[in-house]
């Protein structure tokens, strides 16, 4: 994709960056301050936000954090905080990279939070 020899006549007609396409899918919750995703939405048992890279899917939340943070390290992947309401948010400071594992326990611990009566 490269732009020489082509001097950019319309700039506002550039095709957008994948950043620009990829905050063009989201909005803020205001009350919650989550970043919500409204892109695609796959995964059957655990729906996800897909966004296209490069001709492969990654999930909006794992290029959100790639982008804030660097790649995700090998075997992780990228996961909500307890805290964090949404399974569509995508704001990076709601999200970590952990395992499977840390995936479970989180649910588990946030179930326990939901169950605490409420004063
Ligand atoms: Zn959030």
């Amino acid at each position: 994709m490269s732009r020489k020899g082509r001097p950019d006549l319309h700039p506002r007609r550039r095709p957008m960056t994948d950043h620009e396409r990829f905050a063009a899918l989201v909005v803020c919750d205001l009350a919650t301050r989550c970043w919500i995703w409204t892109g695609t939405v796959g995964g059957e048992r655990m729906p996800r936000g897909q966004f296209w890279v490069d001709g492969h899917m990654v999930t909006a939340a794992r290029y959100a954090w790639e982008e804030a943070y660097g790649p995700v390290p090998e075997g992780l992947m990228v996961l909500h905080k307890p805290r964090c309401s949404s399974a569509m948010c995508v704001l990076p400071t709601h999200l970590y990279v952990g395992t499977q594992f840390d995936n479970m326990r989180d649910r588990m611990e946030a179930g326990n939070y939901a169950t605490r009566p409420k004063l």
